[in-house]
């Protein structure tokens, strides 16, 4: 099981991810629901729980259902107490004795330590993220000239640092990733780093006190990008990173950094280093419009076509995924592969209905229904047989009240609409009234089983 999970963990967090914080994660021991796995510092323990623990947890669960928690320990820290330590309670997840926190324990060099500590030549750029195969639409119209430019050196100080930021899988990574290729291209020196490749690359060149050359050695660069740079954290951590900045700016060299929010909402993040970050070009990248998801289904169908001369995939079809997978980049590259899979299974022609099937998931998930506010109304009112507008009038008789409240709630739960806006939509009542409802509802769903397993089935039938 463990080398399961630690195969998965190296899938869904990618490489970089992989090699920086888990690739010295071992297993202790599965017991009463735990797992307790150990890494060889505090450094990386306290990491890993504040970023990754959660996912570890869905990860190890997808291999072992019975895992409801994860403990993480030190292994080998702190004076004869490894982390096996049969003095632990069972039910403890996390070490019973926090060990000392001591330079020397803070960080060991990454299993991939052929590098030299504070070595920065960062993640490898992957070799399909390139300006050719990124997409160009309306969207990302903006993002894609001011990195073209900047990988082509035209950029000058208005566009220093490039500051990108959409949600996920807009393709923020991919231009950064072009950006990367291009400049190397030309023979000049780009490094890429990770917020996780940049702090470990900090903490461990402090343990080797190699600070000054880390320093040294990113100044000497014609070009920095920096990708979710919202992970940021730990202020010396923050403060050399905006120290980085400026040095490089100040010295002319480009600086592109991404993340999942405007600079203004890196709520975390010190101070100056945020309006530095805001100080030259910054571009959102919006969400993908039908035309674009179209365009990117098709190219990525063309490469996979490369590898697989057999798979055909219908206009029909291409243009049924982008109606249905809307999300995000990520997700329409996991609709082809999901085509994929289904085509070399079944060795069918992808059809609609086969379609349909195979991208199910990604669009359940990520697209609840929108229900709207008449629909509520309709089928409460005709779940308690009054009519809609009993409920849009001002009787206040227990037939019509409490199916008026429920149709509120409904409204307030699976909408996005706001109070005012529902009350509005109820025959012109104030919010506060909406609020009353809603509350009520709430209360009486706590006391009332039947009317909760009512109230949900009604939630089902909009939904569905
Ligand atoms: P982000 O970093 O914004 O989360 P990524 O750059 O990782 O998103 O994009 C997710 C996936 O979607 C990648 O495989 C990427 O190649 C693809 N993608 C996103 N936008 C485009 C685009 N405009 N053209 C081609 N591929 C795209
Ligand atoms: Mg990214």
């Amino acid at each position: 099981t463990w080398a399961r999970v630690k195969r998965r963990l190296r899938a869904e967090l990618g490489e970089d991810v992989y090699t920086s914080w888990f690739a010295r994660l071992e297993i202790d021991a599965v017991a009463d629901g735990c797992a307790r796995l150990t890494v060889p510092t505090r450094f990386l323990k306290s990491w890993i729980e504040a970023h990754y623990v959660d996912r570890v947890l869905s990860i190890y669960r997808a291999e072992d259902a019975s895992v409801e928690r994860i403990g993480l320990g030190v292994r080998g820290a702190g004076p004869r107490e490894p982390a096996t330590s049969p003095a632990r309670k069972a039910d403890e997840g996390a070490p019973a004795r926090p060990e000392p926190m001591a330079a020397a324990a803070l960080l060991q060099r990454p299993a991939d330590a052929d590098r030299e500590p504070g070595d920065l030549s960062g993640a490898p750029l992957d070799t399909r993220l390139t300006f050719r195969t990124f997409v160009s639409g309306r969207s990302n119209a903006l993002a894609l000239a001011a990195a073209e430019r900047i990988a082509r050196n035209e950029g000058g100080a208005l566009y220093n640092p490039l500051y990108l930021h959409a949600g996920v899988g807009l393709g923020k990574t991919h231009l950064l990733h072009a950006i990367g290729h291009e400049v190397r291209e030309a023979g000049r020196r780009a490094i890429y780093l990770t917020a996780d490749r940049f702090m470990y690359g900090f903490v461990a060149s402090l343990k080797a006190q190699t600070a000054h050359t880390f320093k040294e050695r990113l100044r000497g660069i014609d070009l920095l990008v920096v990708d979710d740079v919202q992970f940021i954290q730990g202020r010396t951590i923050q403060q050399e990173f905006g120290h980085t900045l400026n040095a490089l700016i100040d010295a002319g060299r480009q600086v592109v950094v991404a993340a999942d929010r405007p600079p203004a909402e890196l709520e975390s993040l010190d101070e100056r280093v945020r309006s530095r970050l805001a100080g030259g070009l910054v571009v959102e990248v919006g969400a993908l419009d039908e035309q674009l998801r179209v365009s990117i289904l098709t190219t990525r169908i063309q490469a996979v076509q490369a590898a697989h001369p057999t798979f055909e995939v219908s206009p029909a079809v291409v243009s049924y995924v982008a109606r249905s997978v809307t999300a995000n980049g990520r997700d329409l590259e996991g609709a082809v592969n999901r085509l994929l899979a289904h085509a070399t299974l079944t060795g069918a022609p992808v059809t609609l209905e086969t379609a349909e099937s195979a991208i199910r998931d990604l669009v359940r998930n990520r697209e609840p229904k929108r229900v709207k506010i008449e629909d509520i109304q309709k089928l409460v009112a005709s779940r308690y047989n009054v009519s809609r507008s009993d409920i849009l009038s001002e009787r206040r008789t227990a037939a019509v009240v409490r199916p008026r409240q429920i149709a509120m709630y409904l409204s307030k739960v699976l909408t996005l609409r706001s109070l005012p806006e529902i009350g509005r939509r109820f025959g012109g009542r104030d919010h506060t009234t909406v609020l009353h409802a809603v509350r009520k509802i709430e209360k009486a769903l706590g006391e009332d089983n039947a009317l909760s397993e009512e109230v949900e089935l009604l939630k089902r039938m909009l939904q569905d």
